[in-house]
């Protein structure tokens, strides 16, 4: 616009200085009203394209052009390339904004001179650009950002085709400041990360958009792939196996005394397992199979299994057992030395949630609000999450058992207690030289006097950090 008035003197008249056309006063500020009208009407374009652009979230955007909506696509367009995009918005929006107070200055000026129109000017048209101009608009992309960034996808790349060398000067000015400045000058953030899914599930939960079930599930899948085999496994003294040379019979017989469809088969030691048997196959040999008795051996009714080493992440070995279609392996550890077994039910288990069958304890027993009875061989990371405590986790131990042994630092006996981070842990059965269960309490008060059952625990230095 062609207006530039002097800003000392007001002018009853005023004259176009190009035309030489002479304008009233008030047809000056009829025109430069209705400038700013148009102006802040643009601003609140720019603001509001700014909203809606930045906070369509990719996957939003892909599901409108899988349905079609027309102009999703100039959206996309436009978003592939974001740095562009917001040059284009902000020069934009800094152009509607200044051009805006200039003439309001000016005509303010004509009225009531140089120094209060510089001030009327300001701060009336920050108040309108305020309201107007970025709070009225972004709220309302903010509520309708779909429909609106599909609105305003033409007139942004209008603005763009418009403003060209402008934009242009200043998409090249920016990224080499950002370079100067060491800044990568990534304006948007990569698509979704982990944490925000993660952070989706809880508020998910607490908005009551998820119900609880699905929040575990989801939490647990989250938990999955830091899972190692070792927390999950059955451990070697819980293994039933039998040894390679044994008849059918007993193998028969052993599937059925332990509960378990599948056994290990050994030679020699359980060091050396050689495969799985299926009770099926042990069955339908025995009574179906066209060997006569005396000749089937158990030997032919091995199936491969895995050895996987007790540090493999559990989805890893999901993976593969499915692919090969195995339902047990068996773990070792770094020396080769069997650790236990591990089922697919192992695994789902940590996603779904444990699956009791028949007459199975459950393995962290809720006694009172402040105290649980857990099976030794419960991970420390479920004991944590029943009563809201904090023990070590992810050390040389994985389990409550392992734990215990490893404060008292030598055998325990039934009735010990100790006392670690406000919590009292009694064992409650023993047998032999394994902790079968304990009992813990968290205390009201982590108590700092209590006395501590032994002298040599290795993790004293770490008790009281509450
Ligand atoms: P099953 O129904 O035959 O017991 P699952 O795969 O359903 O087998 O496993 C149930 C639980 O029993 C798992 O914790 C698994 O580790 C354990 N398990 C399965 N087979 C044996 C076995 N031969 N010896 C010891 N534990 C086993």
């Amino acid at each position: 616009m062609a207006l530039s008035p002097s800003l000392a003197v007001p002018l009853a008249t005023y004259e176009l200085p190009v035309v030489g056309v002479e304008l009233d006063q008030s047809i000056v500020t009829i025109l430069g009203a209705f400038a700013i009208a148009v102006l802040i009407a643009l601003s609140g374009f720019f603001s509001s394209s700014e909203i809606a652009m930045f906070n369509l979230p990719k996957h939003r955007l892909e599901g409108m052009i899988e349905d079609d909506v027309s102009g999703a696509g100039l959206v996309k367009a436009l978003k592939d390339d974001p740095h562009r995009l917001l040059v284009t918005i902000l020069v934009g929006n800094n152009i509607v904004n200044i051009a805006m107070s200039s003439i309001a200055t000016a005509i303010l000026s004509l009225y009531f001179g140089g120094l209060v129109g510089v001030l009327l000017a300001t701060f009336g048209i920050t108040a309108l650009v305020l309201l107007f101009g970025e709070s009225v608009p972004k709220s309302y992309a903010v509520e309708n950002t779909e429909s609106w960034a599909v609105r305003i996808s033409k007139p942004l790349k209008l603005t763009e085709y418009l403003l060209f060398p402008l934009i242009v000067l200043f998409d090249y000015l920016t990224r080499q400041i950002n370079r100067l400045i060491g800044s990568t000058g990534a304006i948007e953030s990569p698509y979704v990360t982990r944490d925000e899914i993660q952070e989706m599930i809880e508020s998910g939960e607490r908005e009551g958009v998820l119900e609880e079930e699905e929040h575990e599930m989801l939490t647990r899948i989250f938990r999955f792939n830091n899972t190692i085999v070792k927390e999950v496994m059955t451990p070697r003294l819980d293994m039933t196996a039998v040894p390679k040379d044994a008849p059918i019979d007993e193998a028969i017989e052993t599937c059925i005394q332990s509960g378990h469809a599948r056994i290990p088969v050994y030679e020699g030691s359980l060091d050396n397992v050689q495969g799985v048997v299926h009770i099926r196959d042990l069955v339908r040999d025995l009574n179906y199979g066209e060997a006569a008795d005396d000749e089937l051996e158990l030997a032919d009714l091995i199936q491969p299994t895995l050895h996987v080493p007790e540090s493999k992440n559990v989805d890893e070995l999901l993976t593969e057992m499915r692919e090969n279609r195995m339902h047990m392996a068996i773990v070792i550890d770094e020396f080769g030395t069997t650790e236990g077994l591990v089922t697919m039910e192992d695994m789902i288990e940590e996603i779904i949630g444990e699956i009791l069958e028949g007459g199975e304890e459950q393995p962290i027993e809720e006694i009172a609000d402040d105290t649980v009875l857990v099976r030794g061989e419960v991970n420390i990371e479920d004991v944590n999450e029943s009563l809201d405590i904090e023990l070590p986790e992810g050390q040389e131990f994985e389990t409550i058992a392992g734990f215990i042994f490893n404060r008292a630092g030598r055998l325990v006996e039934e009735g010990e207690e100790i006392t670690y981070d406000g919590v009292r842990i009694t064992v409650e059965t023993v047998e032999n030289t394994r902790i079968l269960k304990a009992r813990l309490t968290k205390l009201e008060q982590p108590d700092d006097d209590e006395p501590e059952p032994d002298d040599a625990a290795p993790l004293e230095a770490d008790n009281d950090h509450e």
